[in-house]
């Protein structure tokens, strides 16, 4: 394993980090409690020493599997824990508190090593400030709950200047991969914080696992440059090259997806200047079609009607991709039409949640028309 080291922090972390979002699940989506304790052990053994995990990640059952899985069977100063608070949740320092005890039941564990202040964006960014949740988290840190404070983030990156500037935070976590680096402005939100000296914790590497599968003008290149490296292997390289990373997390779904990131990440030694021309390259060939930036993070699945809108963009963008339809006609047809975007009620729950800003009500219906056009 590649470990980075950060004097300041005192920490010394693994560049690989372990995501507790996408585990694997059963037909009734709990977690696949057997195999997934299977992939932390694999991890650990080959060195991985980053955890991370949410209040709401699968069903508010992330935590709680971590307390029994990890924090319960291995020892607790040999790994590094983050966990982070649901902004959206935590109206008052009263639910606040009664959230954070919580957490820290589910994870069997009376400290975390870094705490995030969950998804924020300029909204939260303002009302956790008013109700006084950055000072609670600073207390915390003084308490010795907290070892390292930060948040995740999601918004423009003059917000995350903002929010950098209002007072030191030990680290900042952001979504960066090679399509995000320009698209999604990566680039300006890696700058922004390296010019702060906070060092980075990477969400969203392999975005959702799309850049897993991308389409064939996009692996034809990636065959010519590195035939020895899958699509995953190579948005993984993308992001290890960069400085002031301490971890990239990785929301691994399998056994296989964790050995193959292990292997990329411990022989990862750099990239060839071919390589980065490539990444333009892919980035031109991704910038002519026209995707919904869907990451499957599930974070819209409050909508009161249950419409799986994850399901809708995936499938569309894989008819975009691939100019394969089935996948989306066959949802469109198999599906009980209650939970299809004609039932949307337009109470705007999902565009809220949504850290890609996706316009949800909107696309989702023009993606139902295009299924319906197509059968
Ligand atoms: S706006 Fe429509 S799709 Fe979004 S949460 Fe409400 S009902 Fe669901
Ligand atoms: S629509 Fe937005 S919130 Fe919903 S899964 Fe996709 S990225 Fe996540």
């Amino acid at each position: 394993m590649i470990y980075r080291t950060d004097d300041k922090l005192k920490t010394k972390t693994s560049l690989l980090g372990f995501g507790g979002m996408r585990f694997p699940v059963d037909a009734d989506d709990k977690i696949d409690e057997a195999q997934t304790t299977k992939m932390i052990d694999m991890a650990i053994e080959a060195g991985v020493n980053y955890f991370d995990t949410a209040y709401s990640y699968h069903n508010e059952q992330s935590e709680s599997f971590y307390g029994k899985a990890l924090v319960g069977r291995h020892d607790r100063s040999s790994f590094y824990l983050a966990d982070k608070l649901p902004l959206w949740f935590t109206t008052d320092m009263q639910k606040t508190q009664e959230i954070f005890e919580e957490q820290m039941r589910r994870l069997q564990t009376d400290y975390v090593d870094f705490h995030l202040l969950h998804a924020m964006n300029k909204e939260r960014f303002d009302q956790a400030k008013e109700i006084g949740i950055i000072d609670w988290q600073e207390d915390k840190k003084k308490e010795g709950v907290f070892t390292h404070v930060g948040f995740s983030f999601h918004d423009k990156p003059e917000v995350l200047d903002e929010i950098l500037s209002y007072k030191h935070w030990d680290f900042c976590q952001i979504q960066l991969n090679y399509l995000d680096w320009d698209i999604y402005q990566s680039k300006e939100m890696y700058d922004i914080a390296r010019k702060h000296g906070v060092p980075l914790i990477i969400m969203e590497p392999i975005r959702g696992g799309s850049l897993s599968n991308p389409n064939d003008k996009v692996r034809e290149l990636f065959k010519e440059v590195r035939p020895d490296l899958t699509p995953s292997a190579i948005a993984l390289s993308f992001v290890a090259n960069l400085d002031g990373i301490l971890t990239i997390l990785s929301g691994m779904s399998n056994l296989q997806h964790v050995q193959e990131n292990i292997v990329t990440i411990s022989q990862f030694q750099g990239l060839t200047k071919e390589e980065e021309v490539m990444y333009e390259k892919a980035r031109e060939i991704f910038r002519s079609l026209p995707l919904i930036p869907c990451t499957s993070c599930k974070y819209c699945s409050e909508c009161p009607m249950d419409i799986e809108m994850w399901e809708l963009f995936n499938k569309y963008n894989h008819y975009i991709s691939y100019n394969d339809p089935k996948p989306l006609v066959n949802y469109v047809k198999k599906h009980d039409p209650a939970h299809l975007p004609p039932a949307c009620i337009k109470c705007y729950t999902c565009e809220n949640l949504c850290p890609q800003h996706i316009e949800i009500t909107e696309e989702i219906q023009k993606v139902y028309a295009l299924a319906e056009s197509l059968m």
